[in-house]
């Protein structure tokens, strides 16, 4: 057993660290404010290696592992959860890719995203009316001569005006064949027939851009199927293990921010003649805060590392992301509490941690479907 981390994954650490405290941070907060999507700060983590962690570096990326890229996505949601998630869905698709693509698609595809040459990628599963059940998913897919067209709507795609390429899935078999009937497919941004709608006005993560997507007669070329045919669902619920991985690395980065502000509050806020640190009750926040905080991270390396060692991981990846992302939402209240009515304006940041904080434990899978998961692995001894 060994606690320690490698010299490559402190150095992932520290270069995401580094970065993140000094060029993101500081805008964090008018990002939200401005709901201006971080184009800038996301080519910058690209120049970094940090847009396709565990991505092979013969396709741009730094191939330094899930471990890595669970720390990294860590210190970027520390200084502004927007700019992880961005980080996080183009991670997602540019491992999806490498894993499931053909060479001509991943050599096509993955070095513009690790580059930056493509600000994100995007991930569309989701649509009005099939969230946790995207087995019930209407878009489809036909083939007709050398094409693939598409027609349906997709629903709260992160980056979705942003990004270069989409990985669509879409029904490719009769509604009965549920989903051993869906597929995969590459859809570049900008291609006719794909309409980007208007922005979603969120609670939190302000800076992230998320849109519904309506596909029209859109037609791509046969060659842009991801996986086999029908064989999609497979591809998604892979990727959504490892990106719950990387929620749960989110939730961590934001209530770590959000306790070491807590802290420095009390520290520095008096009554009763003295520091508010000096309370019991503030103390035991802290104390809690502080001991979920670490068992929190704790399940989340041990699901990245797994995941790392070609170990199955999904039951792990769950108990991470709902652990997580429930402490984090603690942790976030609790910081908020510390912090008493100046906590509850804008002029500190722990409101918008709780606001952007909230939506880990509903996307990429509910708390809800995280607990079904790893139900179903009990129950299955
Ligand atoms: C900001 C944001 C960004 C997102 N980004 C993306 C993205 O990039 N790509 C993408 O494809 N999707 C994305 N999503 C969609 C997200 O994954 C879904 O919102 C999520 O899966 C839940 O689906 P739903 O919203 O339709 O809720 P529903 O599925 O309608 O769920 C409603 C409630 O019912 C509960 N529920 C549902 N089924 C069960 C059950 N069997 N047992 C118990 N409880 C149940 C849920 O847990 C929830 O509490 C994003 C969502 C948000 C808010």
């Amino acid at each position: 057993m060994d606690f320690e981390l490698t010299e490559s994954q402190l150095l992932i650490q520290s270069t995401a660290r580094d970065f993140a405290q000094r060029r993101i941070a500081p805008q964090a907060a008018e990002i939200d404010r401005d709901e201006r999507f971080p184009t800038e700060l996301l080519k910058g983590l690209a120049e970094l290696g940090l847009m396709g962690v565990n991505v092979p570096e013969s396709l741009g990326g730094a191939e330094a592992g899930t471990v890595a890229y669970a720390l990294a996505m860590t210190e970027v949601a520390r200084a502004c959860a927007s700019t992880a998630v961005a980080m996080g869905v183009t991670n997602m698709v540019g491992e999806a890719i490498t894993r499931f693509g053909t060479e001509e698609q991943k050599q096509k595809y993955v070095p513009k995203l690790t580059s930056g040459e493509y600000v994100t990628g995007a991930f569309a599963l989701s649509e009005p009316g099939a969230g946790s059940d995207p087995g019930g998913m209407r878009t489809t897919a036909r083939r007709e001569g050398n094409e693939w067209v598409i027609d349906g709507a997709k629903q709260w795609i992160t980056s979705g005006s942003y990004a270069g390429v989409f990985v669509v899935w879409a029904r490719t078999g009769p509604i009965e064949a549920g989903t051993r009937g869906i597929s995969a497919f590459l859809v570049e941004g900008g291609t006719p027939g794909l309409k980007v709608g208007k922005p979603e006005d969120k609670m939190g993560l302000r800076g992230s851009n998320t849109v519904p997507l309506t596909f029209e007669n859109c037609r791509i070329p046969e060659s842009n199927l991801l996986g086999e045919l029908n064989q999609g669902f497979k591809i998604a619920m892979m990727a959504l293990d490892g990106g719950r991985i990387g929620i749960s690395a989110q939730a961590i980065g934001i209530a770590t921010a959000a306790l070491e502000e807590a802290a420095a509050y009390a520290k520095e806020r008096r009554q009763f003649g003295k520091p508010i640190s000096d309370f019991q009750a503030i103390q035991w926040m802290l104390a809690d805060s502080q001991t979920e905080l670490d068992a929190a991270r704790l399940l989340c390396l041990r699901a990245a590392w797994l995941k790392e060692n070609k170990q199955p991981f999904s039951k792990e990846a769950s108990m991470s992301k709902v652990f997580s992302t429930e402490a984090a939402w603690r942790i976030c209240d609790r910081a908020l509490q510390i912090h008493g009515g100046y906590g509850y304006t804008r002029e500190y940041n722990v409101e918008r941690h709780l606001r952007d904080v909230r939506v880990t434990r509903i996307y990429e899978g509910t708390s809800e479907i995280q607990r079904i998961v790893i139900a179903r692995n009990v129950l299955a001894g």
